[in-house]
């Protein structure tokens, strides 16, 4: 489409999965850090109403005015709720826990699954507003509308799975949905790539989970495994990415690396497009 083509257009990726807990925050988190800390301009969307992206950004509740709930109701532009974070080059779209009562006001709307896509469109349409080279959208625990709206808005999806025993399982069910949306929806829409968290290096089965989840969807998972590392779950209670907390971290460098696995698939799949 042009839109993906056109140089500047931002790359706009959602981070879904059904489960909780499996590193969907974190990652939007640190991932748009990381990306900040090499050059791009980032955006993260939180669409999760417990809003711990934008605390862990350094977004303070009182200080949440307007946020996505307004702008999915149509009631403020993307551009309105955006703030700055704590972390240069890397603004904010902060949620509150308004936006758990969304799905039933917006229901019966018939443009209910898009109305995040036509507010990313308004904000990248407007010239004289900022421009970011990535827009990461931190998706709620659930195959909802809201996650629907993330995922007609994006050009990708990218799925943490947790190193667990049962990390496999949902990853259909989420496949399926990001089919329906395909069909329905949007039809640009891709798989970016499924990125391993909390990998446990003094417990087997986590080598046995990345070697099964690496056998099941081959090169769609990144090379870069996310470490266990208790600096990545204590930073947000500093309002801090890890990457600011502690860079030196493993939690920090592996970030880093994903930061650069992105941003080389993104080379790869443009330079395939204009071939
Ligand atoms: P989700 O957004 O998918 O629900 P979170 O990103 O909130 O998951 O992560 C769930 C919990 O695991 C949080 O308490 C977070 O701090 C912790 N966590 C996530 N990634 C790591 C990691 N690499 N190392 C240690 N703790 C982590
Ligand atoms: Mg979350």
């Amino acid at each position: 489409s042009p839109r993906s083509g056109a140089p500047g257009a931002p790359r706009i990726l959602a981070l879904a999965n059904q489960k909780g807990g499996v590193g969907k925050t974190t990652t939007a988190i640190n991932l748009g850090t990381a990306l900040a800390a090499i050059g791009e301009t980032v955006l993260v969307i939180d669409l999760d109403p417990q809003g711990n992206a934008s605390t862990g950004l350094g977004i303070d509740r009182r200080a949440r005015k307007l946020s996505t709930y307004d702008v999915l109701c149509g009631e403020a532009t993307l551009r309105d709720a955006i703030q700055e974070s704590g972390v240069p080059q890397l603004h904010v779209a902060p949620s509150t826990l308004d936006l758990s009562g969304l799905e039933l006001e917006i229901a019966n709307e018939r443009d209910r699954a898009f109305r995040l896509r036509n507010a990313v469109k308004a904000l990248t349409e407007d010239e004289s507003g900022p421009r970011y080279s990535y827009i990461l959208i931190d998706c709620p625990p659930s195959l909802s509308l809201i996650t629907v709206n993330a995922m007609a808005a994006a050009h990708a999806i990218v799925v943490p799975l947790q190193c667990e025993f049962f990390a496999l399982e949902g990853l259909s069910q989420l496949l399926k949905t990001v089919e329906q949306v395909r069909t329905g929806l949007n039809p640009g829409l891709s798989i970016h790539g499924i990125v391993l968290t909390m990998f446990d290096a003094r417990n087997n089965l986590s080598e046995q989970v990345v070697a099964d989840v690496r056998q099941f969807m081959g090169d769609k998972v990144y090379e870069t495994v996310i470490p266990r590392n208790v600096r990545v779950s204590e930073a947000p209670s500093y309002g801090k990415p890890v990457l600011l907390y502690d860079l030196k971290c493993a939690g920090s460098q592996a970030y880093l690396r994903l930061a650069s696995e992105v941003i080389q698939r993104e080379r790869a799949a443009r330079a395939a497009a204009a071939a």
